[in-house]
């Protein structure tokens, strides 16, 4: 935006002759706006460049280029911006006026013209050019709400992380981005362990408590840049981890489990233990053409209800049919 007062405006005038940028020079003076004045076409475009003003009066006939030509380059010279710009010149066939037009011209005026005509068609420009900076500023205005909402509308309320749709569209991504690389992608979907019955005991308020706490863990274990969580809905939630494998996804959810035993949320009335614990099902595979996302969310939640099953405060890999407890075993023993 224009920091300058509404009022007074800072004026170029381009015209060969000095006697006719002094008469208006003087005009302008006398009613408050600031003149630049240019003897030539070309110093005319240079100083447009350098000192943005708010209107230019014009001359057409110039020796070297004419008033055209600058009206031109300084259209070109301000993309999405307007300066009005108005040419002053003797010339006044009907022609020279619609040329004056087509070249980008805002006004026409006939010279000689008198203070009143010069100052009621300044006026006016200066309205329009009002309109337009308000028109511009309502216009960012939007600009920024929309990518407010547009940002907004891949969140999710309750806890920040990224909603559904967002997850949708970034698994997309990772997917096409795995396929390419030909590396491994695991996504891993997470399910608070008898949840209602901490709703049903503590209250629904608790509950909402409790589901942004296993966010800020779920996102605090989301280490590497692209790697991030997302809320699946309700008490789900899912991981996404570019380039990791199916032990690498089995040592970074039993680092999780940990994490949710350390953070020691009370829980009243669960079977697994005092405190909240989770479950989760991980898939992890090398994208090929016919992989989607809703397969791999397919297989994830296939092995969810396995861990679940299996006693819960778990973790099942699809792929390896083996839950971290038992992977944790297996190392042990070897
Ligand atoms: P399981 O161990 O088998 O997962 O049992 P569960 O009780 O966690 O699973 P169930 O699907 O029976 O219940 C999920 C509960 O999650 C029920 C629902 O009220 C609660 N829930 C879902 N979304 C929200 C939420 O945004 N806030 C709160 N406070 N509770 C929620
Ligand atoms: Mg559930
Ligand atoms: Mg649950």
């Amino acid at each position: 935006m224009n920091p300058k007062a509404d009022s007074a405006l800072t004026v170029l005038i381009v015209d060969d002759q000095s006697t006719t940028r002094v008469a208006v020079t003087a005009e302008l003076d006398r009613v408050g706006h600031r003149v630049i004045e240019a003897d030539s076409a070309e110093w005319g475009l240079e100083l447009f460049k350098r000192h943005r003003p708010d209107l230019v009066l014009m001359d057409i006939e110039m020796p070297g280029h004419d008033g055209y030509w600058a009206a031109r380059a300084m259209r070109a010279a301000e993309p999405g911006g307007w300066t009005p710009i108005i040419f002053l010149s003797q010339r006044d066939q009907a022609e020279d006026i619609w040329q004056g037009i087509e070249a980008g011209g805002d006004d026409y005026l006939v010279r000689p013209v008198s203070p009143m005509t010069l100052a009621a068609k300044l006026r006016a420009m200066q309205r329009l050019l009002r309109m337009r900076r308000e028109l511009v500023r309502v216009s960012e205005e939007l600009i920024a709400a929309n990518a407010q909402l547009t940002e907004l509308s891949r969140l999710d309320g309750l806890t920040g992380l990224m909603n559904r749709r967002a997850l949708d569209e970034r698994l997309q991504v990772e997917i096409a981005d795995a396929r390419r690389h030909g590396t491994p992608l695991t996504v891993v979907l997470c399910d608070v362990d008898h949840f209602k019955r901490y709703n049903d005991s503590l209250g629904h308020l608790a509950g909402d408590d409790c589901l942004r706490n296993i966010a800020k863990l779920l996102q605090g274990s989301c280490l590497r840049p692209r790697d991030f969580a997302a809320r699946f809905g309700g008490e789900e939630f899912a991981l996404v981890l570019p380039e990791t494998p199916r032990s690498g996804a089995m040592t970074y959810t039993r680092a999780l489990l940990r994490a949710v035993e350390r953070a020691a949320m009370a829980h009243p009335d669960s079977d697994v233990g005092p405190c909240i614990t989770i479950s989760g099902g991980i898939t992890t595979c090398v994208p090929d053409e016919g992989t989607t996302a809703q397969d791999l969310l397919l297989r994830a939640d296939d092995a969810l209800y396995t861990a679940k099953l299996r006693g819960r405060q778990r973790f099942f890999s699809y792929e390896m049919q083996m839950d971290t407890l038992e992977q944790r075993e297996l190392q042990r023993g070897g």
